[in-house]
């Protein structure tokens, strides 16, 4: 019997037509990550006999009863190992469940094994983790992007039904656009932080990957909400995201930004989503020019903001409460010194002096305070843009997935891959990534994804919209060669 790793809809109706078992979905999974994990270096932990005790104890009767959701290492799970693919959590165990995770058990989920990443979300390759890089299932001698690149990995190599993953600067979405799969991040306030380990606190959302957009709307229903444990969760009624996917793209009008075709960017990715706005427009949909002035400074603001957050959240990995502990420290300041120095790699230890350095006395204002003020410059860009149209088209990477080592010794060329996600995190609003073409790239076959960028709260619009252009394409039936 065959089973539908693909879809959360097609697993459940086989579920509940008594064909199959939850543990049988678990051993599915097990199987392929046997076979392929070696290569992709997706998990960095699985624990599969307590995966399939809790799938025999799973409702199959509750929205998502029986379904395994592998889960990005920076999300807690309770008893179980949450690194942040960082040598500095080496050993440690969450003792308490994320509420995300709280909600995707309350839905009858799984979570079950825990993904690569890159070191505490810092990076767009993932190659700055611990436990080396993960791989894309599309060209192993590639990038499946980050900082969730396990998740993407995961879920486009068929090694997962659907992931979690968090989203700071476009780690859901960049990942999301490299491995071939569909990813969303979804408005700051929506997702509860609870329980998500701190990279930059007014930036971060957990959100899904998935193989379609309608797993990746009831993923999403089923995580959101207002928590009380999250004081900047939002309290406002979560819509139900799958029963508003129907309906099309006619009436709907969406901006085109002009800052977001550059010279530069790779011309395949142009070619596929221009293709992909010209698509829409032959469905019914209003196509409109929009611009989006502060644009250019969405990169040098958030590399700020980012890493001050970051110094300050990550203040906590001292040696004294969590994971690795300097030996024979001579006193607390050495702990701190050592554990730190041997804990840390060197992109967080880059990130924590930058943040540090923008954050001291004498430069707060020349750097951390003036960036803060142009990310109020980024969100009014936004503010005026939705007057005039319902969501944005974009491309979500200025190029497809790249090659490992390709950019790892110039951080600044890593940091500019990210121009076209970061002002959506800075605007604090909601985009979704979803495969819309190919790059022909040296014999192989290489994903590219359409970002469309939805109003703060207007997850229904963008998963409406994506569902749409899904469902009159052919790009996210294609398979990578493993
Ligand atoms: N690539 C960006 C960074 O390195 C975004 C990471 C993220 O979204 N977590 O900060």
């Amino acid at each position: 019997m065959s089973l539908p790793l693909e879809s959360v809809a097609a697993l459940r109706a086989q579920l509940r037509a008594g064909e199959i078992r939850p543990r049988d979905i678990v051993a599915a999974i097990r199987e392929r990550v046997e076979a392929h994990n070696p290569a992709l270096n997706a998990y960095v932990h699985t624990d599969w006999d307590a995966a399939c005790a809790e799938a025999d104890r799973a409702d199959i009767a509750l929205p998502l009863g029986g379904i395994p959701v592998a889960i990005k290492d920076v999300i807690a799970v309770r008893g179980q190992p949450c690194t942040c693919g960082s040598g500095i959590l080496q050993g440690h165990r969450s003792i308490y469940d994320a509420t995300v995770i709280r909600k995707l058990r309350g839905a009858g989920a799984i979570p079950a094994g825990r993904v690569n990443m890159d070191e505490f979300a810092m990076g767009s390759s993932n190659e700055n983790s611990y436990y080396g890089p993960c791989r894309n299932p599309w060209d192993t001698s590639r990038a499946p992007g980050g900082s969730s690149g396990g998740s993407a990995a995961a879920v486009a190599g068929g090694l997962a039904v659907v992931a979690l993953g968090s989203d700071t600067g476009g780690s859901i979405r960049q990942p999301a656009s490299f491995c071939g799969c569909v990813g969303l991040k979804p408005t700051y306030g929506r997702v509860s932080r609870f329980g998500l380990v701190a990279f930059a606190s007014s930036l971060d959302q957990i959100g899904p990957l998935a193989h379609n957009v309608e797993d990746a709307a009831l993923i999403l229903g089923a995580i959101s909400g207002h928590d009380p444990s999250d004081c900047t969760s939002v309290d406002r009624p979560v819509p139900d995201f799958a029963a508003s996917l129907e309906g099309g793209v006619k009436g709907l009008k969406f901006g085109v930004p002009k800052e977001y075709f550059i010279p530069g960017m790779d011309p395949a990715v142009e070619r596929a989503v221009r293709g992909a706005i010209d698509h829409l427009a032959r469905e019914g949909a209003e196509i409109i020019d929009i611009s989006l002035p502060h644009t250019e400074y969405a990169i040098a603001s958030y590399y700020i903001i980012a890493p001050a957050e970051a110094s300050s959240n990550l203040a906590r990995f001292d040696g004294v409460r969590y994971g690795h502990r300097a030996k024979d420290p001579a006193d607390v300041i050495d702990c701190y010194a050592r554990t730190r120095r041997e804990g840390f790699g060197s992109e967080v230890k880059r990130r924590i002096l930058l943040g540090t350095y923008v954050l001291s006395s004498g430069y707060y204002d020349a750097y951390y305070l003036r960036a803060q003020k142009v990310r109020t410059l980024i969100r009014r860009d936004f503010d005026r843009a939705f007057a005039s149209c319902d969501a944005i088209l974009t491309p979500t990477a200025p190029s497809p997935a790249f090659r490992l080592g390709e950019k790892l010794d110039d951080p600044i060329s890593m940091y500019l891959g990210d121009v076209f996600t970061i002002a959506v995190n800075m605007a604090g609003t909601c985009g979704i990534s979803v495969p819309c073409g190919f790059a022909d790239e040296g014999g192989g076959r290489l994903p590219i994804g359409l970002q469309i960028i939805g109003r703060p709260f207007g997850e229904s619009t963008i998963l409406r919209a994506a569902h749409h252009y899904e469902r009159t394409t052919p790009w996210h039936r294609e398979r990578p060669p493993i």
